[in-house]
């Protein structure tokens, strides 16, 4: 698919035009109202390139976002004013926020608003028609919308992580307007698309988190694709049972253990190998302090906490090994972490694939992070972003590229050129 680029709209000129940006400050909070507070500021750092070409080019621009899951209806709570006292902090341009989404307040300020000002737009969110299953109730939100920027207006899509969302300012906006692809979205996808069109090989994908159901999709569409996938996380014991090993009381997705038994066998037909730890961490509970021990994944109820024990990271000599197959690797992808890392004792394996990631990229490897909480594992365990090709924005946009599926805010923006 072909994509307008935000270079060809500022190229087309838009001084004294307005110009509507998909945005995504989507971002975590903290605190009660009103003292809520933005505990990690990236996606609004993330937002600043694109906000700031357009302003500097002398466009007026007017954002929508959204914050949480509010049920249509304005909530204190998923007000996008800490997102946007955040922005107006790290802006070198007039940054206001409106006090509705389409209502009085947004078409005044709209009105109101000159050359290189930034507007906020309201939760968009708080208008049930933005995420309604009815095309109609969507579209009229969409050209009350349009109608904000007027005949001269242009759309443009910076908010990677509202891709796969059928929603009306990221799906039927596009139809609209004059549409481009912003930065973010453009970097997204330059690196997924070389993760799915002819990778340097060995291409191994690492695969956690806690619910192998999540990621049936993603699985199934890189068996034959990856030369290898590593498995570790909560996911890993589904696959342990497949090979008939007990897991204790580790999490386990009973249902999925004969899909999953399918994958082995496929994998080893079509040349993806799926390697599997050798040790895990063996807990008494779940929880930061819990006694734990380290146990070969065959033996896992035989060890210290027997039947009732709960693996919660692979072991060190899987991280190990894990590690080792990574540095094989010209092109990796992970997603999941490897173990319940937000407790220390926990974090090992996901530390030694983080730093398998950054040393394979040091030595050339193309490395890419995605998936909202590996993403934050990574940060919280100190490594900088820098020293990964790629950590994306986007939480479970990237898996859902790689899964093969169609991803409507995409469709979207390529109608113009079709
Ligand atoms: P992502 O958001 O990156 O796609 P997921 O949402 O799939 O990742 O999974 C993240 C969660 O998986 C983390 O909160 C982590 O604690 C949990 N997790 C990892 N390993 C285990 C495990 N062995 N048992 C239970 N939960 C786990
Ligand atoms: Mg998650």
């Amino acid at each position: 698919m072909a994509y307008a680029s935000l270079d060809d709209l500022l190229a087309e000129g838009v001084r004294g035009r307005r110009i509507l940006v998909r945005s995504d400050l989507n971002v975590p909070l903290e605190g009660d109202v009103p003292w809520l507070r933005v505990t990690d500021d990236g996606r609004v750092r993330a937002s600043l390139p694109v906000l700031r070409k357009l302003s500097e080019a002398g466009a007026a621009v007017i954002v929508m976002a959204h914050l949480g899951r509010p049920k249509g209806a304005p909530e204190e709570k998923y007000s996008l004013k800490p997102a946007v006292d955040t922005l107006r902090d790290l802006a070198d341009f007039p940054v206001s926020l409106a006090h509705d989404t389409v209502g009085d307040g947004a078409r005044a300020a709209a009105a109101a608003l000159t050359d290189g000002e930034v507007l906020v737009l309201e939760n968009v969110r708080f208008d049930p028609r933005e995420t309604s299953k009815d095309d109609d109730e969507r579209g009229a939100l969409a050209r009350e919308l349009a109608d904000l920027v007027g005949p001269d207006g242009a759309y443009v899509d910076d908010a990677f992580g509202a891709v796969p969302r059928r929603h009306a300012s990221v799906y039927d906006i596009a139809a609209l307007l004059p549409s481009y692809q912003g930065d973010l979205v453009e970097a997204e996808l330059v690196v997924l698309e070389k993760l799915t069109r002819d990778p340097q090989r060995p291409f191994v994908v690492v695969l956690g988190g806690s619910k192998v159901s999540d990621k049936l999709a993603v699985i199934e569409n890189l068996i034959g694709t990856a030369d290898r996938i590593l498995v570790g996380g909560g996911m890993v014991f589904t696959f342990l049972a497949a090979q008939g090993h007990r897991v204790g009381a580790s999490l386990l997705e009973e249902d999925q253990v004969e899909t999953v038994r399918g994958y082995l066998e496929r994998g080893s037909r079509d040349g993806t190998r799926f390697v599997l730890p050798t040790d895990i961490v063996v807990a008494e509970k779940f929880s930061a302090d819990a006694a734990s021990s380290v146990i070969a994944a065959d033996a896992m109820e035989t060890g210290a906490h027997g039947a009732r024990g709960i693996g919660l990271d692979i072991g060190p000599a899987t991280g190990a090994d894990f590690a080792a197959n990574i540095a094989e690797a010209r092109t990796v992808f992970w997603n999941g972490p490897m173990g319940v890392f937000e407790f220390e004792a926990f974090a090992g394996g996901t530390r030694a694939v983080a730093q398998a990631l950054v040393d394979a990229q040091a030595d050339g490897a193309l490395t890419v992070v995605g998936g909202g909480d590996s993403a934050a594992a990574v940060r919280g365990l100190g490594f900088p972003d820098d020293r990964f090709g790629h950590i994306s924005t986007g939480g479970g946009a990237s898996l859902e590229y790689l899964e093969g599926k169609e991803l409507p805010g995409l469709t979207a923006l390529a109608r113009d050129e079709q």
